[in-house]
């Protein structure tokens, strides 16, 4: 097994190489494996990667994009772990998918151990009975979790699709358990109208997550506990002061931000859907985002006729794990895919999460 090289242990070329020298590196990379090569790249990366990118996205647009790539022999993830194993799991077997910082993970997919929400279903299922409840994941979740929804008639979605994905179990007349993020849970619950008395909240903490008999039976939608550290930063206080200080502003905040949170807000979305909504935006508005913050400082970049701020004013709201991946590394894996962190889902686990990343895609956006 290759070691996860970083850029605390890259080789020392890469390690103490400037940006200016890894970016010509790059560059003559991709212009040498031409179409072989596909960069894909999150919107919460830095501004010097989204430079290399072949696709920049959300994890909708970047799953949709891998999975409809044909000639690539070569497909290198700028995000972080549980993307890049969507990424191999919707790619034929001929392609080979790298994730370009092998440490860059997901707190909030990590909040939800396979264990745990296998013993959570076996729960729910011994007090509702088999067949009942579809088991619908984030996106932000490990791959054995992607492949129980599979097994179990459940799905995938993420903040561009949940919507989508929530109207999927209803349809079925079933109760949906959501997990990991309570807060994407939580807001597409409401977005649909469903009371609040109808939502369970099973906290991992607790013994059969806090949850009686009647409580289950009761409820439409099943939450998981966890969240994304980086969204539960931002408040209704800092919106309240953004608001003051601005008499013209609009908010606009991500799903994951707590719910009191996305009510006082002006409009919602996916961060696909922030950029389209600042890009639209008329000349001279003025727009506070709750959202990660190298997407808002380059959202403030590239709208120059646009006063862009964080929601959260000077507060540094970064996802650290986003932030791992930097130029040395894509430099270090393109230059060394025999080296590199080579994404590969064992195959009895992408069998089935396959079936629900697809289901995904199938109910669209
Ligand atoms: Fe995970 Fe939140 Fe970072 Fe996204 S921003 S990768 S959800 S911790």
């Amino acid at each position: 097994m290759a070691p996860n090289y970083n850029i605390a242990n890259l080789p020392d070329e890469y390690r103490i190489a400037s940006d200016s020298d890894m970016k010509k590196r790059i560059a003559v990379r991709k212009q040498e494996l031409g179409d072989k090569l596909v960069i894909l790249v999150h919107h919460y990366q830095r501004l010097e990667l989204v430079e290399f990118n072949d696709f920049l996205g959300d994890s909708y647009g970047l799953s949709k994009m891998a999975s409809i790539q044909k000639n690539a022999e070569y497909i290198v993830f700028c995000g972080v772990r549980f993307m890049a194993e969507a990424a191999d799991i919707l790619t034929d077997d001929d392609k080979k998918v790298y994730l370009a910082n092998a440490t860059a993970g997901c707190p909030m997919a990590d909040m939800a151990p396979n264990d745990d929400v296998y013993r959570s279903w076996e729960f729910i299922e011994s007090v509702l009975g088999p067949d009942k409840v579809i088991p619908l994941a984030y996106m932000n979740s490990s791959a054995d979790l992607k492949a129980f929804c599979g097994k179990y008639g459940g799905l995938i979605c993420t903040s561009s699709n949940a919507d989508a994905a929530f109207d999927y179990c209803f349809k079925q007349g079933k109760k949906l358990f959501f997990f990991p993020d309570q807060h994407l849970g939580r807001n597409t619950a409401n977005k649909k109208g469903i009371p609040k008395n109808k939502i369970a909240f099973y906290d991992a903490r607790q013994e059969n997550g806090g949850l009686t008999a009647a409580m289950l039976d009761n409820a439409n939608v099943i939450l998981w506990s966890g969240y994304c550290p980086i969204h539960v930063n931002f408040n209704t206080d800092q919106i309240k002061q953004q608001r003051k200080a601005f008499p013209d502003l609009q908010i606009i905040v991500h799903p994951e931000c707590p719910e009191e949170v996305v009510d006082l807000a002006d409009s919602v979305g996916s961060t696909s859907y922030i950029v389209k909504y600042v890009e639209q935006a008329a000349a001279g508005s003025t727009i506070a985002i709750g959202t990660e913050m190298n997407l808002v400082h380059r959202l403030a970049v590239q709208n120059p006729d646009k006063k862009i701020i964080s929601l959260a004013g000077s507060m540094c709201v970064v996802c650290s794990n986003m932030y791992r991946t930097s130029l040395q590394d894509l430099c270090f894996t393109l230059e060394n895919f025999d080296k590199a962190e080579l994404i590969k889902v064992p195959e009895d686990v992408a069998k089935y999460a396959l079936i629900a990343l697809e289901r995904m895609l199938e109910v669209g956006q």
